[in-house]
């Protein structure tokens, strides 16, 4: 049985006093451990309080984005130790936004993933296609393709330990959810080509997360799926209220 991963994704969004805030709800509220993880991937100024806040409770913090080198002349990124060393669990790699704006691509993300377990993060990987992708009937083999070259170099164990969030870019921030039918499918999808880069067992252990335009409405639906495993939550992740929510149905 995989254990359930809910994940809030706050993209460029909060203050210091509203991150704390929020910390300090959903830390009086939170679902039992054994139930589901509960993530919250914050901008990096508000990492090191939300792991103050967080301490003593299982509300794990992650990062946005991360570089791979360990340190260098790198003006305005923050590196892996640097993470791991202030308190931050999980690292969001390759999310759809980053590839867009931040040139980011699948090897760059698979270099980065490559260093989060080398430093000891566990990564979660993002995959999807674009509207225009769908449309032509290409999603399969786009999803594939971004498991296959950010996952090179990995091994078993490693994978079985990695998150991958399929996130369709047509359905992040429109309001727009992929069908439960839909996401289940290309997640399954997935799930297979795990299990021909690496094995059954691996296949079995790895866990799969939905995102876009997730929310208290029909996260139900989702998290009912075989190979939906959690989801990557930015807009309905954004007030305690609603996170908790997420989780309860995690
Ligand atoms: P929304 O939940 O706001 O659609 O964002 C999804 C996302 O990009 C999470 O990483």
């Amino acid at each position: 049985m995989r254990k359930p991963i809910i994940a809030g994704n706050w993209k460029m969004y909060k203050n210091a006093a509203e991150a704390t805030a929020f910390a300090e709800e959903v830390k009086a509220s939170l679902p039992a451990a054994e139930k589901v993880d509960a993530v919250i991937c914050a901008p990096a100024l508000f990492l090191q309080s939300l792991v103050a806040s967080a301490a003593d409770t299982d509300l794990k913090i992650g990062a946005q984005t991360m570089h791979e080198e360990q340190e260098g002349a790198f003006t305005g990124e923050v590196s892996p130790t640097q993470l791991k060393d202030s308190g931050v669990e999980y690292v969001i790699i390759g999310h759809s936004e980053r590839r867009q704006y931040f040139n980011e691509t699948d090897e760059s993300s698979n270099k980065k993933v490559l260093a989060a377990f080398e430093h000891g993060l566990l990564p979660i990987l993002c995959v999807g296609e674009s509207l225009e992708q769908r449309e032509s009937g290409e999603t399969g083999a786009v999803v594939e393709a971004q498991v296959e070259k950010g996952t090179a170099q990995l091994s078993a164990a490693q994978a079985a330990d990695l998150v991958i969030a399929y996130e369709p870019i047509w359905a992040i921030g429109t309001g727009k959810t992929a069908t439960a039918e839909d996401a289940n499918e290309v997640c399954g999808i997935i799930r297979k080509k795990i299990a021909s880069l690496f094995n059954e067992e691996t296949a079995e252990a790895i866990r799969i997360q939905y995102g876009g335009s997730v929310k208290p409405a029909n996260i139900e639906e989702l998290m009912s799926m075989e190979h939906i495993d959690g989801a990557l939550v930015g807009g309905a992740s954004l007030e305690a209220e609603s996170f908790l929510k997420l989780l309860e149905a995690g």
